[in-house]
Formats: C-alpha cells, sequence, structure tokens
C-alpha cells in the first residue's frame, strides 16, 4: 500500500511516497512529482522519523472537552468588541484552513486577520504591484533549466531550500551569490559577491551594467535576506527593474522568482494578508488587540515584539513557548493526519493527504474553526471534509507559469543608512524554524551543528532588541526566546 502527499516543510513543495508493509513504512521521493522529481533533502527524507515519537504530542483541548473549550470561546469572542479579537494564521496551515479561517472572520466581522506570511512576503508583495500591477509570480523552476545565469540574493538556498538549490547546481547556469556572509550557497557559487550589511541597493541597481546579468538569460532568486529589511520593497523593485531594463523577463530562463519560506507560506500570502489597518507584529505589541487566535506558529518564540496577550488562544499539533502561554489551547491534526492543499514558490497547487488518523481528540483546523463558527450562530459552516471546502473554493488550478504582465519601472533611490541592525534568522539545512517538528527527528538533531559565525551575529542581534526583557534559552533550537 502506498500514498503521495507533500512535505510540510518548505515552500519548495516537494512530492513524498510513503508505503506500508506490515508494520514497516518507508518514505521516498515522488519521482512523478514535477517540483523534486524524486529528490528530498535530509527533512523531507527523516519525516517518519517525526511521527509517533513527540512526547510533548497535544492531544485533548483545555478544559478536557471540546464542547467546553468551544464555550469558553464563544464568551470569548461575544464580550469583545469585533476589533478587540485578532485571527492570526499561518503558513504551515492548508488552503482549506486559510479559507475558512478567512470565510469566519468575514461572517463573523473580524478585520484583524493576518498571517506569518505577512512577515517575510508583504515587500514582494507591494513590489510586483507596483512592478506588474498585480501580485504576480511569473517564473517557474523550469525556467532554472532554461537560465544561462542565476543570481541568488539574500538567499543561502543550498541549506533553506535545497531541492530549489540542487535544481540549479543541475543547470548548466552560472550561479552568482550575493551575501554578506560566505553561506554554504556563496561556497557552491561559480561567482561569490559579498556586500556589506545594507549595501546591497548599490549593486542591484549596477546589476544591468553587468555582463553576466544583461547579456544572458538571468534569473534572479532571492529571500528574506532582501525581504525582511527597512527598504525591502525597493530592493525587490531595483531587482525587478534591473530584470525589465534588461529585457530579462516574461521571457523562458527569465524573472525573478522569491522563495517562500513554509510549506503554504503563497497560500497565506493571498488569503491572509493586510486585512486590517494592524500590521502582523502589532497584533502583539498593541493593547487594542484583548483576544487573540494563533493558528500553527509560535509568535512567542518569533516575534520580537510579544507582549502577555490577555486572551491567547492557540491551535497546534504539538507544545510550543506560545502553548505553554496560552489560555485555551486546541489540539490539531499534524501534517500526517491532514487532507488538503498548498501552494509553494511557483505557485503550483500541491495535495497533502493523510495517511494516519487523528491522534487523540486532535481535529483539522479547519474543523474546529467550523464548531466555533456554528457555535456563535453563523451559517455555511458544515463542512463533511476538506473535500467540500475545496469545491466551494472553486480554485483554477490551471497553472500558467509564464504570465504577460504590465511592467514598469519605478523610480529606485539609494538611501544613506546608518547604523542599520541586520536582524535576520537563518535557518539550518538539518532544522526547520523553532524545531518543534524536526527537533524530535533523532538522525536531524545528530546532523544539527550549529554554526558559531551565524548564530553569534543572532545572538548579539538578539541581546540588544531584548535588553529589557526577560529571555529563555528554547529547549531545542537554544535560540533567546520571551519568557511567558
Ligand atoms: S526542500 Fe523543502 S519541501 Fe523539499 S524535502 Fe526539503 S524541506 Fe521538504
Amino acid at each position: 500500500m502506498s500514498f503521495k502527499t507533500t512535505c510540510p516543510y518548505c515552500g519548495v513543495g516537494c512530492g513524498i511516497e510513503i508505503s506500508r508493509s506490515g508494520s514497516a513504512w518507508q518514505l521516498i521521493g515522488d519521482r512523478d512529482s514535477p517540483v523534486n522529481q524524486g529528490m528530498l533533502c535530509i527533512k523531507g527524507q527523516t519525516l517518519l522519523e517525526t511521527i509517533g515519537t513527540d512526547k510533548e504530542r497535544l492531544v485533548t483541548p483545555t478544559f478536557g472537552s471540546w464542547d467546553k473549550a468551544i464555550a469558553k470561546m464563544v464568551a470569548l469572542f461575544t464580550t469583545k468588541a469585533k476589533d478587540e479579537i485578532a485571527l492570526y494564521l499561518s503558513g504551515q496551515l492548508l488552503m482549506e484552513d486559510l479559507f475558512v479561517a478567512k470565510k469566519f472572520a468575514n461572517a463573523f466581522g473580524i478585520k484583524n486577520l493576518e498571517s506569518n506570511s505577512r512577515l517575510c512576503m508583504y515587500s514582494t508583495v507591494e513590489a510586483n504591484k507596483r512592478a506588474y500591477g498585480d501580485d504576480i509570480v511569473p517564473v517557474s523552476f523550469d525556467d532554472i533549466y532554461k537560465a544561462e545565469t542565476i543570481l541568488i540574493i539574500g538567499s543561502n538556498a543550498a541549506d533553506c531550500h535545497p531541492i530549489v538549490f540542487n535544481h540549479i547546481k543541475k543547470s548548466k547556469a552560472f550561479v552568482v551569490c550575493v551575501d554578506v556572509y560566505e553561506s554554504t550557497t556563496a561556497k557552491k557559487a561559480d561567482l561569490f559577491i559579498k556586500v556589506e550589511p545594507a549595501s546591497d541597493m548599490v549593486l542591484i541597481n549596477d546589476l544591468p551594467n553587468q555582463d553576466w546579468f544583461k547579456n544572458k538569460k538571468t534569473l534572479s532568486v532571492y529571500s528574506q535576506g532582501l525581504t525582511q529589511s527597512t527598504d525591502a520593497t525597493e530592493k525587490v523593485n531595483a531587482l525587478i527593474n534591473a530584470h525589465i531594463k534588461t529585457g530579462n523577463i516574461n521571457k523562458p530562463g527569465c524573472g525573478v522568482l522569491s522563495l517562500t519560506g513554509q510549506c503554504n507560506a503563497m497560500g497565506a500570502r493571498e488569503i491572509g494578508i493586510r486585512t486590517s489597518d494592524l500590521t502582523a507584529t502589532e497584533f502583539f505589541s498593541t493593547k487594542q488587540i484583548k483576544t487573540i487566535w494563533v493558528m500553527g506558529t509560535n509568535p512567542v518564540h518569533s516575534m520580537i515584539n510579544y507582549r502577555k496577550i490577555k486572551n491567547l488562544i492557540v491551535s497546534d499539533f504539538t507544545q510550543t513557548l506560545t502553548t505553554k502561554n496560552a489560555d485555551i489551547v486546541l489540539p490539531v491534526c499534524s501534517w500526517s493526519e491532514k487532507n488538503g492543499h498548498i501552494k509553494n514558490s511557483e505557485r503550483r497547487y500541491l495535495k497533502q493527504n493523510a495517511f494516519l488518523p487523528p491522534a487523540g481528540e486532535s481535529k483539522p483546523d479547519w474543523e474546529i474553526v467550523c464548531l466555533l463558527a456554528r457555535a456563535l450562530g453563523l451559517e455555511g459552516f458544515d463542512y463533511e471534509n476538506a473535500d467540500d471546502i475545496w469545491q466551494e473554493m472553486n480554485i483554477d488550478t490551471t497553472w500558467t507559469p509564464q504570465i504577460k504582465v504590465r511592467e514598469s519601472l519605478v523610480n529606485i533611490q539609494v538611501q544613506e543608512r546608518k547604523n542599520q541592525t541586520p536582524v535576520n534568522n537563518v535557518r539550518l539545512l538539518t532544522q526547520w524554524h523553532g524545531m518543534t517538528r524536526t527537533g524530535k527527528s533523532k538522525t536531524l538533531r545528530k546532523m544539527t551543528k550549529v554554526n558559531k559565525e551565524v548564530v553569534s551575529i543572532h545572538h548579539i542581534t538578539n541581546r540588544e532588541l531584548f535588553k529589557d526583557k526577560e529571555v529563555e534559552l528554547d529547549k531545542y533550537s537554544k535560540q533567546p526566546c520571551f519568557k511567558g
């Protein structure tokens, strides 16, 4: 017996095939997947080690039953003004979960709806709108094999999006890496250009003068090194401008590709970005928000301005720093127990298929939202399964990588920037984010070596940022995190 599904970690979206013979399970890369053609990085290869080994798995809702937990939530949602309530979603959720959460927010009148995708994606969304008139991703992974030059800027793809980097290395393209440190990607590139922090705009503006850029079919690939800075939108636009000026756009092998972080960061980017005047980080800093429902993410670990929220509700599959701080914890199905879709970096819809029953009393995220919606008297939340939701979403999955777009040059000024503190938490090849899942794999734990150079930047930066806060080291990642 074998099942096909999709890796739940990064925005590459590798297909995997799981087979079972008696009590023995086997996991391999899906050779038929157009994304990875059978390749998997070490995180994907060790996914089965994270199943059944989680001593912190959440299996029962707070107060001991779903009826009691939902009743408590009804009380919270009906005694607060709507603008005091927020839903904070995640790129780990499936399209169906995001759709139902947004439908619920609209039906109940909650404007404060965001996803953690906003943190890394918003600059790209705005830049795309300025350049193309819409948030369009006009390239695909196939373009990697059609490019003559591949510029990797602000991205350690070799560690963070390994299968995309494998494609890049398998291609015949000349690979140029631009970064502030000699990352794994830099070491494997044909040309490494080291820039000082905050000086990359000068280099981006000069790209149209570089032979390796202007006279070749060039594909640029970037991630958070570009998008998490004070003028990130300008940087992305400057990069797109360089492609427009050299004609390196809207042709096979040419264009600009943002590597999305989480498996469904793209879906969350489309569904949950900018629905209110508050930003995602403001949800956790403003006193306006009294009740917040966090689904599938760990802001106590990751939000530098997290403050104690009065009524914190958290849906997750395992114990995290955020669930430890929560008033209500709702156990959700893990990756192996959920059905639905994700959308990867190239905007391809991919299917996740459950191959195990829900652990304990855990439920899919969408089902929990429906429980609350029905308890609040809302109609249209009686789906039998994820397929019902997908039908209602009525998405055209016809995928067109080459989209003709309106192109307009945005006038970019190189700003003088002084005393900028680079804030960037790198991702390790062998671990995923806060390690709540990968930290439970024996192989990955064994393989994880701390890169002292990178982590020292992170710690110093955070020590400065957290100087007025009480900080503890996270159990798995050993990164500084807020104390409750
Ligand atoms: S590259 Fe990303 S999607 Fe592919 S196996 Fe690795 S973590 Fe999973």
